[in-house]
């Protein structure tokens, strides 16, 4: 199981269990000292106990000797045994035993038999014992008489020869045993039986409690006896073992008592631990306070900064030099970390990177602030499109660093020609937007005038002194817009505008953003027409002079708009050339066409087909490809198509449209030149265009019977086209005087609305069967 406890429970716990544990370790060291050390002084106490016992005993045996001396020396008295005196000797006996205070006087005849005794007793009691102090000279020993112990001594009376044996000896009793307390401070305890199994007991102790011990006393010298919740440690001695009978010493002493000595060491151990015990906590208490609380406060801190608060400070007067205070450190110093990024990104959200300009999502929140604030017609403000011109030149011919600081150094100049409350951003890579505050609206274009002229002063880059054009668009609020989005997209427009009409400032005029939006839109449904087929192609006939038929027919695209209804190829070819969408489309045309050119070929027609195309139709290499894939797969041969070239289509990459061009007259297609005489070619420059026919554009054609001028040029046209080796066609041929000059003059085609408008593919068959030059002509 796990216990989810908080740091500071955890550290205190542990501090806690490890003080609780060493104090019970300690105290039970102690009490286990204590006991064992109370064991071995009452064992030591025993040990010494009884070698004073023994000394005593030896001491009282010398008192014996010396008075058994005494009086078996005694003249008198040898005499009075040797004279078998019995009066005498029981008068000796008494006075001498009276004198040293001996408990037992007797003499015997060597053979055993009483003589004379201090006591009562009619017999010697100690026969047994005299071959063995017969032998030894003498006789040192416990005995038991009449149910008591004594110490006896025997010796013989020599007069010279041994003639008698006396016996002196004390008796082993209540006295002994005190003394022997008093002297030792132990319990002495005497016990044993006679030959009579007679037993006695004589004890410093109470009765019951040395009545427990002789329950034990046989088991061995050294005893440990409990009795009554008190426990003692004796030592038995065995003062004598015959045959039958027997006297124990116990000596012992009280081990409860020993111990219960110690008992105030033992509480004041206690005490002194308890109190150790409450210091520790209270200690460990502090500690786990001192380490926690820096740990709270940076958990605190973390759990804020998650939160994405990164400002709030650290308090570091809470944390030491430890790993707490690095910890607290590294946390504070990646808060900051945090915050210098966020700072940063917060920076770079709204400014440009490379010029600290603002950016477009900055400047459009100043609009949008302004436009919130404004209070209608009296706060008016421009907006400045500007763009570097030919910027991508100084980036491929100087080199992108360069680039890099020309927009930094355009602007530093823009940023120092702001007013407090204008602005400058930088939208992409070369346009820079102004928001201009003025009263009024001649003071914004005398302040747009200003900074043009500020700006195209040229630029010290490195040691390159560059001059650099600019254009720029101009929107005011309120009068051009009233969101930031439309003011945004028509001052882009103005710009846009400026640019084509080569303007170095344009003031954005009002319905350009309609048209705008239109061709955006228009772009957009042109690519649904494309893919949905619902473009058609109308067929114009040309007229060959020669043959008097039309041999071939010009093809034009129709767009009829669902909603906006016919829409001029003009307007729309344009858009489609600006939005990348002519490959796609000259596909279409190509496709339908020759499609339609089988079509007529399995009803009799035979046409050559003629389609337009547009300059960038030659960007890129795969028309040709395209082309004779298309022919192949409608059975047609690569003569029935005459591809419309303007001289215009070349002026771009003539390297690349050239290569195009003789890439598909070499599979044997017939190129035109179309709208001839508008270009800026000259007759000299077609010798080397891979063209077979020429196309003299309509301005030419259209008055032609009214005005000498166009006569002479389409004349001479016609004639220089010829020397050329091309055959040349005459568009716009509107009336019949038109048609007879032509054909005076040598022209080969005829195309206008004179002879057909163009039709639908229905219609123009059905005019194609029906027609008949000469009912015509
Ligand atoms: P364009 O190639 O010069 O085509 C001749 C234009 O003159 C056609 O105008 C035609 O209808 C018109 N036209 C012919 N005879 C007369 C006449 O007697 N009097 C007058 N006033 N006009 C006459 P449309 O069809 O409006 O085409 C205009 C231009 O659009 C074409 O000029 C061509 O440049 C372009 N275009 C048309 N169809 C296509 C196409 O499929 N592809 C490409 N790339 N351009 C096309
Ligand atoms: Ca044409
Ligand atoms: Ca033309």
């Amino acid at each position: 199981m796990i216990i989810d406890l908080s740091l500071r429970k955890k550290i205190l716990l542990s501090f806690l269990s490890l003080i609780i544990v060493s104090s019970i370790m300690t105290i039970s060291a102690v009490l286990l000292a204590t006991n064992n050390s109370v064991a071995e002084q009452a064992r030591e106490k025993l040990v010494v106990g009884q070698k004073v016992f023994e000394q005593l005993l030896a001491l009282r045996g010398n008192q014996l000797f010396e008075s058994a001396e005494v009086l078996t020396s005694d003249f008198g008295f040898k005499a009075a045994v040797l004279d078998q005196d019995r009066s005498t000797i029981g008068s000796v006996l008494d006075n001498h035993g009276a004198r040293i205070g001996a408990d037992l006087m007797m003499i015997a005849s060597l053979e055993g038999d009483l003589i004379a005794s201090t006591g009562k007793s009619q017999n010697f009691p100690f026969k047994h014992l005299l071959s063995e102090a017969e032998e030894n000279g003498g006789l040192m020993q416990t005995v038991v008489l009449d149910g008591l112990p004594y110490q006896i001594l025997m010796l013989p009376v020599l007069a010279p020869v041994t003639s008698a044996w006396t016996a002196v000896g004390f008796q082993i009793d209540d006295k002994l045993a005190r003394q022997l307390k008093e002297l030792t401070t132990l319990e002495v305890s005497f016990s044993g039986w006679d030959s009579n199994e007679r037993r006695f007991e004589l004890s410093t102790l109470d009765e019951q409690t040395n009545a427990a011990m002789r329950v034990y006393e046989t088991q061995g010298d050294w005893l440990h006896m409990t009795y009554q919740g008190e426990s003692f440690l004796a030592l038995v001695t065995s003062l004598v073992k015959a045959d039958n009978y027997q006297v124990n010493a116990v000596l012992s002493t009280s081990l409860s008592l020993a111990i219960a000595k110690f008992s105030p060491l033992k509480i004041h151990i206690l005490i002194i631990a308890s109190v150790a015990l409450l210091l520790s906590a209270f200690i460990a208490f502090i500690i786990a306070r001192n380490i926690t609380r820096p740990v709270n406060t940076l958990v605190s801190a973390a759990e804020r900064i998650s939160q994405g608060d990164y400002k709030g400070e650290i308090d570091f007067d809470l944390f030491k030099k430890n790993e707490i205070g690095k910890l607290a450190n590294s946390l504070s110093h990646m808060q900051r970390g945090i915050a210098d990024r966020e700072d940063k990104i917060l920076y770079q959200v709204f400014h440009d990177t490379l010029t600290s300009l603002a950016n477009r999502a900055s400047i459009q929140e100043k609009i949008e602030t302004l436009l919130e604030q404004s209070d209608g017609d009296s706060d008016i403000f421009a907006l400045m499109q500007v763009n570097v011109r030919h910027f991508k030149q100084v980036n491929t011919t100087f080199g992108y660093h360069i680039g890099d600081q020309l927009l930094i150094s355009i602007a530093k100049r823009l940023s120092s020609l702001m007013g407090e409350d204008d602005s400058a951003a930088r939208l992409g890579a070369d346009e820079f937007l102004l928001l201009l505050k003025a009263d009024t609206e001649p003071e914004v274009s005398a302040r747009a005038n200003r900074i043009l002229e500020a700006i195209i002063e040229p630029y010290q880059i490195n040691e390159l002194k560059l001059p650099i054009a600019f254009t720029s668009g101009v929107v005011l609020y309120p009068q051009h817009g009233q969101r930031t989005d439309e003011l945004m997209r028509r001052v882009d427009i103005a710009l846009n505008e400026a640019n084509e009409q080569k303007l170095a400032l344009l003031l954005y005029q009002p319905g350009s953003d309609e048209k705008h939006l239109k061709q955006t839109r228009l772009v957009n449904d042109l690519k649904e027409a494309i893919d949905q087929d619902s473009l058609c192609m109308f067929y114009q006939p040309k007229l060959e002079l020669k043959q008097g038929k039309v041999t071939q027919v010009e093809a034009l695209i129709r767009w009829i708009h669902p909603e906006l209804g016919f829409i001029s190829p003009e307007e729309f070819i344009g858009l489609a050339e600006q939005s990348g969408l002519m490959p796609p489309l000259t596909r279409w045309v190509i496709a339908s066409v020759l499609r339609e050119a089988a079509a007529w070929r399995t009803q009799g027609i035979d046409l050559k087909m003629a389609v337009n195309l547009s300059a960038y139709d030659l960007a890129n290499d795969d028309l040709p490809d395209y082309v004779a894939q298309e022919l192949e797969k409608n059975g047609l041969s690569t003569s029935s198509l005459i591809l419309e070239v303007t001289e215009s289509a070349m002026i771009d990459n003539p390297v690349q449209a050239l290569k195009v061009l003789n890439q598909l007259r070499d599979q044997g297609i017939i190129l035109a030149i179309d709208d001839y005489g508008t270009g800026y070619s000259s007759l000299n420059q077609l010798k080397d265009l891979p063209v077979d026919e020429l196309k003299i554009d309509m301005a030419f054609v259209l008055k032609l019977d009214e005005s000498k001028y166009d006569q002479a040029i389409v004349q001479s046209t016609i004639d220089m086209a010829h020397q050329l080796g091309l055959t040349v066609v005459a568009e716009g041929v509107e009336n019949r005087a038109s048609w007879a000059l032509l054909e005076t003059w040598g022209c080969d085609k005829l195309q206008g609305y004179y002879i057909s408008r163009p039709q639908n593919s229905a219609d123009f068959v059905t005019w194609f069967k029906g027609y008949d030059v000469n009912s015509e002509y």
